[in-house]
């Protein structure tokens, strides 16, 4: 999409990024586009956050619109209709995400939430003949960000798509849809790596500690590779150390590290700190239960050592705590205020 401003100059237009297919999607990929006169019309990809759901939709959607997919049905990647999907100007792809053009028409911004007026967009676009005779394919992702209305907007087009039309739904929250778009669509397990196929995928992207990281992430190599940022590791070792000698935890100073930059860069640090204590607390569980450290792995020690302190009553209710804070992220108070609340109670959890 050009846009021509009032000086003339023309401006090229952001494009939502594309994202390759992934080594363990090859298999349940070709397996859906070799019977393509079987491919469900409407399709519900799920399964959990980080091991690539959304590159596999858009990899289904290519191999939809490909003008010579090979014998298993992959897209070639080469031709028109690849390269343009690809480029993010398939005119017969729409992608609903949690991007959408600013006033500029050029720049991409976030939104919380995928609303009516693009769900009408879809519905106008799949009645829209396809501009290169092969498909029209729309992705919705994530699908349990659509709002009531747009969901409900959506009912009629998944239940009588027009010929050739295909819907991707993406989710890692199949219960947060409304069963009557569950209902509409054939659900489809979005295929996950083994653990050697994750960590070879990492270190492809050159990540130092990929078993860490992958650890970390729950065994989910696309989140891995934000587990890995120096940056993100560097921090994360200040709280895990702090954590692991509540005796002397210095409740304030750590605290304090949730208040650097903006309001938006707080509540980000604030979630950080959140997810930390979770997987923290979740293994500190795990190993009053006889179980690993499986989520910090090298912090097995410090683990083992405050499970033989902590009362198994006392931990669960401060893990369920933590968790409904995260649940209020969106309104949270005073970021700072939060982390010293939750870090007081931590402290107390051992004495
Ligand atoms: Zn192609």
């Amino acid at each position: 999409m050009n846009a021509a401003t009032e000086t003339g100059i023309v401006g090229e237009a952001e494009r939502l990024p594309w994202l390759p297919l992934l080594p363990w999607q090859r298999a349940g990929v070709g397996a859906l586009l070799r019977r393509r006169d079987a491919f469900p019309h409407a399709l519900l990809i799920h399964g959990p956050r980080g091991i690539g759901k959304l590159a596999l939709a858009l990899n289904l959607a290519q191999g939809l619109l490909c003008e010579s997919p090979d014998d298993e049905g992959l897209a070639c990647g080469t031709c028109s209709g690849c390269r343009y999907a690809a480029a993010g100007a398939h005119p017969d792809l729409l992608r609903l995400e949690l991007l959408v053009y600013d006033d500029d028409g050029l720049h991409l911004q976030a939104v919380e939430t995928i609303a009516v007026d693009r769900v009408r967009g879809l519905i106008d676009f799949v009645q829209l003949s396809s501009h290169r005779q092969r498909a029209k394919v729309a992705v919705i992702a994530p699908a349990e960000r659509m709002n009531a209305a747009a969901a409900n907007a959506l009912l009629k087009t998944l239940e009588e798509p027009p010929p050739a039309t295909f819907l991707l739904l993406v989710t890692a929250q199949p219960g947060r849809l409304p069963a009557t778009v569950r209902s509409r669509c054939r659900p489809f397990p979005a295929p996950q790596p083994s653990p050697a196929e994750a960590l070879a995928w990492l270190a492809t992207r050159g990540i130092a500690d990929a078993p860490l990281a992958l650890a970390q992430a729950g065994g989910a190599p696309l989140a891995a590779l934000a587990h890995a940022d120096p940056a993100r590791l560097a921090e994360r070792a200040v709280w895990l150390d702090a954590l692991a000698r509540p005796e002397r935890l210095p409740v304030p100073a750590i605290a304090a590290r949730i208040d650097a930059g903006g309001k938006d860069e707080r509540k980000a640090r604030l979630a950080q700190a959140l997810e930390w204590l979770l997987l923290w607390t979740g293994d500190l569980a795990r190993v009053v239960d006889g179980g690993d450290a499986r989520r910090n792995p090298d912090f097995a020690g410090p683990l083992a050592a405050l499970a033989a302190r902590v009362a198994p009553l006392a931990l669960f209710r401060y893990h369920r705590a933590v968790l409904g804070q995260r649940a209020l992220l969106a309104h949270p108070l005073q970021p700072r205020l939060v982390a010293e609340a939750l870090l007081v109670d931590y402290v107390a959890l051992f004495n």
